[in-house]
Protein backbone atom coordinates (compact mmCIF):
# COMPACT_ATOMS: atom_id res chain seq x y z
CA UNK A 1 0.00 0.00 0.00
CA UNK A 2 1.21 3.62 -0.66
CA UNK A 3 -0.91 5.95 0.92
CA UNK A 4 0.04 9.66 -0.07
CA UNK A 5 -3.31 11.21 1.76
CA UNK A 6 -1.09 12.17 4.88
CA UNK A 7 1.59 11.16 6.88
CA UNK A 8 -0.11 10.84 9.80
CA UNK A 9 -0.78 7.84 8.46
CA UNK A 10 2.50 5.70 9.38
CA UNK A 11 2.38 2.34 11.32
CA UNK A 12 4.51 2.39 14.09
CA UNK A 13 7.75 0.08 12.78
CA UNK A 14 8.78 -3.22 14.72
CA UNK A 15 11.58 -1.17 16.50
CA UNK A 16 8.73 1.15 18.01
CA UNK A 17 6.70 -1.24 18.77
CA UNK A 18 10.09 -2.62 20.77
CA UNK A 19 10.45 0.64 22.35
CA UNK A 20 6.94 0.42 23.36
CA UNK A 21 6.75 -2.73 25.15
CA UNK A 22 9.85 -2.37 26.94
CA UNK A 23 9.02 1.15 28.45
CA UNK A 24 9.52 1.57 32.40
CA UNK A 25 5.87 2.74 33.34
CA UNK A 26 4.25 4.46 36.27
CA UNK A 27 1.48 6.43 36.63
CA UNK A 28 1.29 10.38 34.92
CA UNK A 29 -1.60 11.30 36.84
CA UNK A 30 0.13 11.13 39.50
CA UNK A 31 3.31 12.30 37.81
CA UNK A 32 5.46 9.04 38.15
CA UNK A 33 5.25 7.75 34.72
CA UNK A 34 9.51 7.56 33.94
CA UNK A 35 9.18 7.59 30.58
CA UNK A 36 6.38 10.22 29.99
CA UNK A 37 9.10 12.51 32.06
CA UNK A 38 11.94 11.65 29.84
CA UNK A 39 9.75 11.97 27.03
CA UNK A 40 8.75 16.12 28.61
CA UNK A 41 12.16 16.63 29.53
CA UNK A 42 14.04 15.67 26.35
CA UNK A 43 11.84 17.60 23.83
CA UNK A 44 11.96 20.29 26.20
CA UNK A 45 15.67 20.69 26.26
CA UNK A 46 15.51 20.04 22.53
CA UNK A 47 13.24 22.95 21.70
CA UNK A 48 15.29 25.50 24.19
CA UNK A 49 12.41 25.49 26.44
CA UNK A 50 12.15 24.94 30.68
CA UNK A 51 9.45 22.38 30.72
CA UNK A 52 7.34 20.16 28.54
CA UNK A 53 4.03 18.50 29.20
CA UNK A 54 2.79 15.25 27.01
CA UNK A 55 -0.85 15.27 25.42
CA UNK A 56 -2.81 12.43 23.52
CA UNK A 57 -3.18 14.77 20.61
CA UNK A 58 -2.27 18.11 19.23
CA UNK A 59 -5.42 19.42 19.21
CA UNK A 60 -5.70 19.02 22.72
CA UNK A 61 -2.15 20.51 23.18
CA UNK A 62 -2.78 23.69 21.45
CA UNK A 63 -6.22 24.00 23.27
CA UNK A 64 -4.33 23.46 26.71
CA UNK A 65 -2.00 25.91 25.36
CA UNK A 66 -4.44 28.46 23.80
CA UNK A 67 -6.35 27.78 27.37
CA UNK A 68 -3.17 28.29 29.39
CA UNK A 69 -2.38 31.42 27.72
CA UNK A 70 -6.18 33.15 27.42
CA UNK A 71 -8.75 33.71 29.78
CA UNK A 72 -12.09 33.81 29.25
CA UNK A 73 -12.74 36.97 26.70
CA UNK A 74 -9.70 37.06 25.89
CA UNK A 75 -9.17 36.67 22.13
CA UNK A 76 -6.37 35.29 19.93
CA UNK A 77 -4.96 36.45 16.60
CA UNK A 78 -4.62 33.20 13.69
CA UNK A 79 -4.26 32.83 10.29
CA UNK A 80 -8.10 32.16 8.54
CA UNK A 81 -6.29 28.77 7.60
CA UNK A 82 -4.93 27.82 10.61
CA UNK A 83 -4.85 24.56 11.86
CA UNK A 84 -6.38 25.86 15.75
CA UNK A 85 -8.49 27.96 14.07
CA UNK A 86 -10.28 25.90 11.01
CA UNK A 87 -9.24 22.13 12.17
CA UNK A 88 -9.88 21.84 15.65
CA UNK A 89 -14.15 22.22 16.48
CA UNK A 90 -13.63 25.61 17.62
CA UNK A 91 -12.40 24.73 20.66
CA UNK A 92 -10.79 27.65 21.74
CA UNK A 93 -14.07 29.35 21.81
CA UNK A 94 -16.23 26.57 22.92
CA UNK A 95 -14.21 25.13 25.67
CA UNK A 96 -11.87 28.18 25.86
CA UNK A 97 -14.22 31.02 25.79
CA UNK A 98 -11.52 32.71 24.00
CA UNK A 99 -12.53 34.70 21.34
CA UNK A 100 -10.28 33.65 17.62
CA UNK A 101 -9.55 36.71 15.26
CA UNK A 102 -8.87 34.99 12.03
CA UNK A 103 -6.51 37.31 9.81
CA UNK A 104 -6.09 36.05 5.87
CA UNK A 105 -2.25 34.75 5.11
CA UNK A 106 -0.07 36.24 2.46
CA UNK A 107 0.68 33.76 -0.14
CA UNK A 108 3.72 32.27 2.26
CA UNK A 109 1.84 31.64 4.67
CA UNK A 110 2.37 34.77 7.01
CA UNK A 111 -0.12 37.20 8.57
CA UNK A 112 1.25 40.19 7.30
CA UNK A 113 1.82 42.96 9.91
CA UNK A 114 -0.47 45.60 8.64
CA UNK A 115 -3.15 43.04 8.97
CA UNK A 116 -2.25 42.05 12.47
CA UNK A 117 -2.29 45.42 13.47
CA UNK A 118 -6.00 46.10 12.04
CA UNK A 119 -7.18 43.20 14.12
CA UNK A 120 -5.44 43.97 17.58
CA UNK A 121 -8.17 45.59 19.52
CA UNK A 122 -7.41 48.80 21.87
CA UNK A 123 -6.73 47.76 25.20
CA UNK A 124 -8.78 49.02 28.17
CA UNK A 125 -11.72 49.45 26.40
CA UNK A 126 -14.81 47.69 27.12
CA UNK A 127 -16.25 47.37 23.83
CA UNK A 128 -13.50 45.05 22.72
CA UNK A 129 -12.12 41.80 23.64
CA UNK A 130 -8.74 41.31 24.74
CA UNK A 131 -6.52 40.66 22.59
CA UNK A 132 -3.68 38.64 24.44
CA UNK A 133 -1.75 36.19 21.87
CA UNK A 134 -0.64 35.42 18.14
CA UNK A 135 -0.66 31.89 17.56
CA UNK A 136 1.12 30.81 14.05
CA UNK A 137 2.05 27.54 12.09
CA UNK A 138 5.27 26.23 10.82
CA UNK A 139 5.15 24.56 8.29
CA UNK A 140 2.53 25.77 7.06
CA UNK A 141 0.75 23.67 4.51
CA UNK A 142 4.20 22.13 3.77
CA UNK A 143 5.66 25.51 3.37
CA UNK A 144 8.40 26.90 5.96
CA UNK A 145 7.61 30.14 7.27
CA UNK A 146 10.92 32.13 6.58
CA UNK A 147 13.14 32.98 10.35
CA UNK A 148 12.98 36.74 9.44
CA UNK A 149 9.05 37.43 9.02
CA UNK A 150 8.73 34.88 12.95
CA UNK A 151 11.02 37.12 14.46
CA UNK A 152 9.47 40.33 13.23
CA UNK A 153 6.05 39.59 14.09
CA UNK A 154 6.30 37.74 17.38
CA UNK A 155 8.45 41.31 17.94
CA UNK A 156 5.59 42.93 17.13
CA UNK A 157 3.48 40.84 19.36
CA UNK A 158 5.87 41.50 22.33
CA UNK A 159 5.49 45.06 21.90
CA UNK A 160 2.13 45.25 22.42
CA UNK A 161 2.14 43.16 25.39
CA UNK A 162 0.73 39.58 23.41
CA UNK A 163 1.89 36.31 24.23
CA UNK A 164 2.66 33.91 21.13
CA UNK A 165 2.48 30.26 20.67
CA UNK A 166 3.47 28.17 17.70
CA UNK A 167 1.61 25.31 16.37
CA UNK A 168 4.34 23.68 15.47
CA UNK A 169 2.82 19.98 14.24
CA UNK A 170 5.43 19.53 11.57
CA UNK A 171 8.10 22.22 13.70
CA UNK A 172 10.80 19.16 12.65
CA UNK A 173 10.20 19.22 9.45
CA UNK A 174 10.91 23.15 9.39
CA UNK A 175 14.07 22.50 11.38
CA UNK A 176 15.18 19.74 8.86
CA UNK A 177 14.26 21.75 5.81
CA UNK A 178 15.90 25.04 6.94
CA UNK A 179 19.12 23.06 8.65
CA UNK A 180 18.51 24.51 12.07
CA UNK A 181 18.26 22.81 15.45
CA UNK A 182 14.65 23.10 16.87
CA UNK A 183 15.91 25.78 19.90
CA UNK A 184 16.19 27.95 16.90
CA UNK A 185 12.67 27.54 15.42
CA UNK A 186 11.03 27.28 19.20
CA UNK A 187 13.27 30.34 20.12
CA UNK A 188 11.21 32.95 19.16
CA UNK A 189 7.56 31.67 21.09
CA UNK A 190 6.29 31.81 24.36
CA UNK A 191 4.97 28.31 23.96
CA UNK A 192 5.35 25.50 21.28
CA UNK A 193 2.94 22.69 20.49
CA UNK A 194 4.58 19.79 18.77
CA UNK A 195 3.32 16.22 16.95
CA UNK A 196 4.79 12.82 17.02
CA UNK A 197 2.25 11.21 15.29
CA UNK A 198 3.29 13.04 11.59
CA UNK A 199 6.36 12.17 10.13
CA UNK A 200 7.75 11.14 12.84
CA UNK A 201 5.70 8.09 12.62
CA UNK A 202 4.77 7.69 16.32
CA UNK A 203 1.07 6.12 16.59
CA UNK A 204 -0.16 9.57 18.88
CA UNK A 205 1.15 12.20 20.98
CA UNK A 206 2.45 15.70 21.09
CA UNK A 207 4.41 17.46 23.71
CA UNK A 208 3.66 21.20 24.86
CA UNK A 209 6.44 23.12 25.33
CA UNK A 210 7.13 26.43 27.64
CA UNK A 211 8.07 28.16 30.78
CA UNK A 212 7.44 26.11 33.99
CA UNK A 213 4.30 28.62 35.18
CA UNK A 214 3.16 28.30 31.34
CA UNK A 215 3.19 24.64 31.27
CA UNK A 216 1.43 24.05 35.11
CA UNK A 217 -1.44 25.91 33.52
CA UNK A 218 -2.08 23.43 30.79
CA UNK A 219 -1.09 20.83 32.98
CA UNK A 220 -4.47 21.62 34.78
CA UNK A 221 -6.07 22.50 31.52
CA UNK A 222 -5.49 18.96 30.28
CA UNK A 223 -6.74 17.20 33.54
CA UNK A 224 -10.00 18.89 32.77
CA UNK A 225 -9.79 18.63 28.73
CA UNK A 226 -9.79 14.51 29.73
CA UNK A 227 -6.29 14.40 28.70
CA UNK A 228 -4.53 12.63 32.04
CA UNK A 229 -3.11 9.42 30.96
CA UNK A 230 -2.17 7.03 33.44
CA UNK A 231 0.43 4.14 32.31
CA UNK A 232 0.87 6.73 29.10
CA UNK A 233 4.86 5.88 29.28
CA UNK A 234 3.28 3.37 26.77
CA UNK A 235 2.68 6.20 24.28
CA UNK A 236 5.61 8.19 25.25
CA UNK A 237 8.21 5.35 24.22
CA UNK A 238 7.09 6.13 20.57
CA UNK A 239 7.31 9.57 20.67
CA UNK A 240 10.68 8.97 22.42
CA UNK A 241 11.94 6.72 19.60
CA UNK A 242 10.56 8.92 17.01
CA UNK A 243 12.93 11.79 18.53
CA UNK A 244 15.89 9.70 18.47
CA UNK A 245 15.12 7.96 15.36
CA UNK A 246 12.95 9.55 12.87
CA UNK A 247 14.10 13.71 12.91
CA UNK A 248 17.21 13.36 10.19
CA UNK A 249 14.91 11.06 7.82
CA UNK A 250 12.74 13.71 7.35
CA UNK A 251 14.87 15.10 5.13
CA UNK A 252 14.02 11.77 2.53
CA UNK A 253 10.52 12.90 2.66
CA UNK A 254 11.34 16.31 1.66
CA UNK A 255 13.09 14.61 -1.28
CA UNK A 256 10.24 12.04 -2.03
CA UNK A 257 8.14 15.57 -2.29
CA UNK A 258 10.45 16.97 -5.10
CA UNK A 259 10.75 13.70 -7.06
CA UNK A 260 7.24 13.31 -6.67
CA UNK A 261 6.17 16.77 -7.97
CA UNK A 262 9.24 16.28 -10.50
CA UNK A 263 7.28 12.98 -11.78
CA UNK A 264 3.54 14.35 -11.63
CA UNK A 265 5.10 17.36 -13.38
CA UNK A 266 5.36 16.74 -16.33
CA UNK A 267 1.57 14.34 -16.56
CA UNK A 268 -0.51 15.91 -18.85
CA UNK A 269 -3.92 16.41 -17.03
CA UNK A 270 -2.07 17.16 -13.77
CA UNK A 271 -0.80 20.53 -12.81
CA UNK A 272 1.18 21.01 -9.74
CA UNK A 273 0.90 24.32 -7.56
CA UNK A 274 3.55 23.87 -5.10
CA UNK A 275 5.94 21.59 -3.56
CA UNK A 276 7.43 22.66 0.12
CA UNK A 277 9.08 19.71 2.62
CA UNK A 278 6.85 16.67 2.50
CA UNK A 279 4.08 18.16 0.87
CA UNK A 280 3.16 18.55 -2.82
CA UNK A 281 -0.22 19.96 -4.06
CA UNK A 282 -1.35 19.91 -7.52
CA UNK A 283 -4.68 20.54 -9.64
CA UNK A 284 -5.90 17.34 -11.30
CA UNK A 285 -8.27 17.99 -14.24
CA UNK A 286 -11.51 17.60 -13.18
CA UNK A 287 -12.92 15.40 -15.83
CA UNK A 288 -10.19 13.00 -14.37
CA UNK A 289 -10.51 13.04 -10.65
CA UNK A 290 -12.97 10.41 -9.92
CA UNK A 291 -11.37 7.88 -12.23
CA UNK A 292 -7.82 8.50 -10.82
CA UNK A 293 -8.79 8.08 -7.56
CA UNK A 294 -10.45 4.61 -8.30
CA UNK A 295 -7.65 3.40 -10.67
CA UNK A 296 -4.95 4.21 -8.18
CA UNK A 297 -6.94 2.11 -5.16
CA UNK A 298 -7.67 -0.48 -7.52
CA UNK A 299 -3.66 -0.85 -7.67
CA UNK A 300 -3.61 0.03 -3.80
CA UNK A 301 -2.43 3.81 -3.70
CA UNK A 302 -4.45 6.25 -1.78
CA UNK A 303 -4.59 9.23 -2.59
CA UNK A 304 -7.78 11.57 -3.14
CA UNK A 305 -8.13 13.85 -6.02
CA UNK A 306 -10.41 16.31 -5.30
CA UNK A 307 -12.69 17.70 -7.91
CA UNK A 308 -11.77 21.81 -8.69
CA UNK A 309 -9.79 21.79 -5.73
CA UNK A 310 -6.25 21.57 -4.81
CA UNK A 311 -5.14 17.57 -4.11
CA UNK A 312 -2.83 17.16 -1.78
CA UNK A 313 -0.60 14.49 -1.43
CA UNK A 314 2.29 13.74 1.27
CA UNK A 315 5.68 11.99 1.84
CA UNK A 316 6.34 10.13 4.74
CA UNK A 317 8.39 7.06 6.47
CA UNK A 318 6.10 4.73 5.14
CA UNK A 319 7.00 5.99 1.47
CA UNK A 320 10.41 5.07 -0.32
CA UNK A 321 11.70 6.74 -3.63
CA UNK A 322 10.39 3.57 -5.30
CA UNK A 323 7.03 4.36 -3.90
CA UNK A 324 6.86 7.38 -5.29
CA UNK A 325 8.10 5.98 -8.88
CA UNK A 326 5.47 3.44 -8.94
CA UNK A 327 2.64 6.19 -7.98
CA UNK A 328 3.85 8.76 -10.76
CA UNK A 329 3.91 5.76 -13.05
CA UNK A 330 0.89 4.93 -12.12
CA UNK A 331 -0.73 8.61 -12.24
CA UNK A 332 1.08 8.62 -16.05
CA UNK A 333 -0.96 5.39 -17.20
CA UNK A 334 -4.14 6.33 -16.12
CA UNK A 335 -3.76 9.82 -17.64
CA UNK A 336 -2.72 8.92 -20.89
CA UNK A 337 -5.53 6.44 -21.48
CA UNK A 338 -8.49 8.11 -19.31
CA UNK A 339 -11.25 8.86 -22.07
CA UNK A 340 -11.43 13.46 -20.87
C1 LIG B 1 -2.24 17.36 12.78
C2 LIG B 1 -2.14 18.77 13.16
C3 LIG B 1 -2.48 19.22 14.44
C4 LIG B 1 -2.97 18.32 15.54
O1 LIG B 1 -3.73 17.27 15.13
P1 LIG B 1 -4.09 15.96 15.97
O2 LIG B 1 -4.68 15.11 14.91
O3 LIG B 1 -5.03 16.39 17.00
O4 LIG B 1 -2.84 15.40 16.55
C5 LIG B 1 -2.33 20.55 14.71
N1 LIG B 1 -1.87 21.40 13.80
C6 LIG B 1 -1.51 21.02 12.57
C7 LIG B 1 -0.97 22.01 11.61
C8 LIG B 1 -1.64 19.70 12.21
O5 LIG B 1 -1.29 19.31 10.98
Amino acid sequence: MIDLRSDTVTRPSAAMLQAMVAAPLGDDVMGDDPTVIRLQEAVAERAGKAAGLFFPSGTQSNLGALMAHCERGDEYLVGQLAHTYKYEGGGAAVLGSIQPQPVEHAADGSLPLEKLAAALKPAGDAHFARTRLLALENTFHGKLIPASYVQAATDWARQHGLATHLDGARVFNAAVASGKPLADMCQPFDSVSICFSKGLGAPVGSVLVGSAELIARAHRWRKMLGGGLRQAGVLAAACLYALEHNVDRLAEDHANARLLAEGLGGIAGVTVLSQDTNMVFVQVEPALCDGLTAALDAQNIKMRAVYGGPTRLVTHLDISADDVRRAVRAVADYCSTAPR
